[in-house]
């Protein structure tokens, strides 16, 4: 099947932008073997593009990427796409305002899912990202929605724009593709600084409405405008 020719131009810029961000996944070192993945929106379509299942970082291209419809079918590929790809469509499907999303199971924050326990908001930076902690999604099996639903019902109330799945790993979102790259390796970046503090006493809680100050600023003014 292809594409109508009126889209297929974004496709391709979609394409080449998540094929490059699998390359952050790596840098960061976020990735082991194939596990992981990057999918983004297409804007004003149900559509969506992800990594095809099962393909070596060091090959993926953008003619690769595999491109979805919003239920998970495949609409344009040649390989079979992420297992993962029903969790990021029910995402899109539920979250208007997700444009990225990025699986892994980075080290240290897998340390904390396994735990089932939320990262503690204790450092600025934190505050400044996540605006709380990092919160546990409840433990979902592959192949239905069930993860999807997980990622949905916990994020909906939350402003963190990472979940970490009981047992499982990381589904970080953003308004972009980038967005949600730049949310897993903070993630994991805040989890491993964390767990490092907690080997030699309790951290120490940053209140509520400091929280609240750290986030609105940070989400509001930093960087250029
Ligand atoms: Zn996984």
């Amino acid at each position: 099947m292809s594409i109508a020719s009126d889209i297929a131009r974004t496709v391709t810029g979609i394409r080449e932008q998540v094929s490059a961000l699998h390359a952050e996944l790596v840098r960061y070192g976020l990735v082991a073997w194939t596990a992981g993945n990057v999918s983004a929106r297409v804007p004003g379509q149900h559509l969506m593009v992800i990594k095809p299942s099962g393909v070596s970082y060091a090959d993926l291209t953008p003619a690769s990427m595999i491109v979805c419809d919003l239920d998970g079918a495949m609409v344009d590929g040649e390989l079979a796409p992420s297992s993962d790809t029903a969790a990021h469509a029910y995402v899109y499907r539920h979250l208007r305002r997700v444009g990225g999303i990025v699986h892994t199971h980075s080290t240290y924050a897998c340390a904390w899912a396994a735990r089932g326990e939320p990262v503690p908001c204790v450092l600025t930076a934190m505050a400044d990202e996540f605006g709380a902690e990092i919160p546990i999604g409840p433990f979902a099996l592959i192949g239905d929605d069930s993860i999807g639903r997980g990622i949905v019902d916990t994020l909906t109330s939350h402003r963190s724009p990472a979940v970490l799945m009981r047992n499982h790993g990381v589904f970080a979102i953003g308004p972009d593709a980038r967005a949600a790259v730049k949310a897993a390796v903070m993630c994991e970046d805040v989890a491993r600084t964390i767990h490092i503090s907690r080997q030699l006493g309790e951290p120490i809680a940053i209140a509520g409405d400091d929280i609240d100050r750290l986030y609105e600023r940070y989400q509001s003014s930093y960087g250029q405008r």
